[in-house]
């Protein structure tokens, strides 16, 4: 009895709170959000923002583009909830509500704001966003980090274009030009090319079968370039990347990171929540594929943000895990003593909880397949445990 109290005392001692929320960011006016994120991933979302506040006035200046790319920002959280789902991590990302008449994040900061004081400081907001994403990540994953510019073009063929600052006409040129040190200075994937893991080249990382677009043409996606479609054509109007690719890769020496200005079709990506939602699982399996081929890095094995350092924890399992569904979830716990169990879906939701039965199993029948937080605790506000659980 006496031992009981005293590790009681201790768990006390050692409980973190359980969170799922995210850390969200805003700046002035709420005109950007920054989504702090724990992959090696940063995504910007420079013209999805549909407010528009009547103190800051239509850009006129330098014959600016109004054009929104229709449903981006919906795309993009789509993209969060799919990696977070099968990572237990999220994306950096970075979102500019601000609809483009008002400000442009995609042009320099003259042409952007246009001289307006509140749109400069959301610009400098959302690019300042973007360096701090870049800088944490890089922190967390040793200079490890890829960056996605997120757009949609409303250019006739449906396919998306992925802008590695190279222009349509040069990405036809040969892969003995492509594979000079003077193209690939131009190149937003220039750390990349100059080293790999596999020792590819600049020309099969943008086109070979291992590139980005490859990995998302196979995921039903077809995107230029790639192996089956390794350029634009010159009369396609492709877009080969902004000022925001090459501020914030490493085209430019002090962002030392590769990524890409990723342009998205209408039909079948953005236009319907299940297309969206089809497409978000596309990216996600190739941005993993691509992250494990070219960074050698594992996502799936990224832990989840909510970590505890409770006593018991050390000597907590659950088996199997994950578990097929439909059976029991057994909890490997100390006895003589009632628990109660929560689990929580990936956004947070309790989809099921009670109290623990004498055999200390779970039923896993009413959970559909996905990753699940599951979280014990010994009363109602004492939390002990949260463990990631996946149901298949
Ligand atoms: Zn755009």
């Amino acid at each position: 009895m006496i031992k009981r109290n005293r590790s009681f005392i201790l768990l006390l001692t050692f409980v973190v709170s359980y969170t799922n929320a995210q850390e969200v960011i805003f700046g002035t006016n709420n005109y950007v959000e920054y989504q702090v994120g724990t992959l090696p991933m940063v995504i910007s979302v420079p013209h999805g923002g549909s407010a528009e506040p009547s103190s800051i006035p239509d850009r006129t200046c330098n014959n600016p583009v109004y054009a929104v790319d229709a449903f981006t920002i919906e795309t993009a959280l789509e993209i969060k909830e799919r990696l977070y789902n099968v990572t237990g991590c999220y994306p950096h990302m970075i979102i500019s509500h601000l609809k483009r008449n008002k400000l442009d994040p995609n042009r320099n900061l003259t042409d952007g704001a246009c001289g307006n004081p509140e749109a400069a400081l959301a610009w400098n907001e959302f690019h300042d966003f973007i360096a701090d994403a870049r800088n944490t990540a890089n922190q967390n994953y040793s200079n490890q980090t890829f960056f996605v510019d997120l757009h949609g073009h409303g250019n006739s063929i449906q396919r998306i274009e992925l802008g590695y600052l190279l222009y349509d006409y040069e990405l036809e040129l040969s892969d003995n030009t492509l594979n000079t040190t003077e193209y690939i200075n131009y190149s937003s994937i220039k750390n990349l090319a100059l080293s790999n893991v596999n020792n590819y080249t600049h020309a099969q990382l943008l086109k070979g079968p291992h590139a980005f677009g490859t990995f998302l043409t196979n995921n039903n996606f077809p995107s230029v370039p790639s192996e089956s479609i390794p350029f634009p054509g010159t009369s396609s109007n492709y877009f080969s990347g902004g000022y925001i690719t090459a501020n914030h890769t490493c085209y430019n020496p002090s962002a030392p990171i590769n990524g890409v200005q990723m342009e998205l079709n209408f039909s079948n990506v953005r236009d319907t929540p299940a297309n969206r939602t089809a497409f978000a699982n596309a990216f996600t399996q190739a941005m993993i594929e691509y992250m494990n081929v070219h960074f050698n890095q594992n996502w799936n094995t990224c832990n989840p943000i909510l970590t505890i350092n409770s006593v018991l924890e050390t000597n907590f399992s659950v088996y199997p895990n994950p578990v097929t569904k439909g059976h029991l979830m057994h909890f490997n716990l100390p006895e003589n003593t009632i628990y109660e169990y929560q689990i929580f879906n990936v956004f947070g939701q309790l989809v099921a909880h009670g109290e623990l039965n004498s055999a200390k199993t779970v039923s896993s029948e009413k959970l559909n397949s996905g990753m699940y937080i599951l979280k014990i605790s010994n009363n109602s506000t004492v939390e002990l445990i949260n463990e990631k659980i996946i149901i298949e």
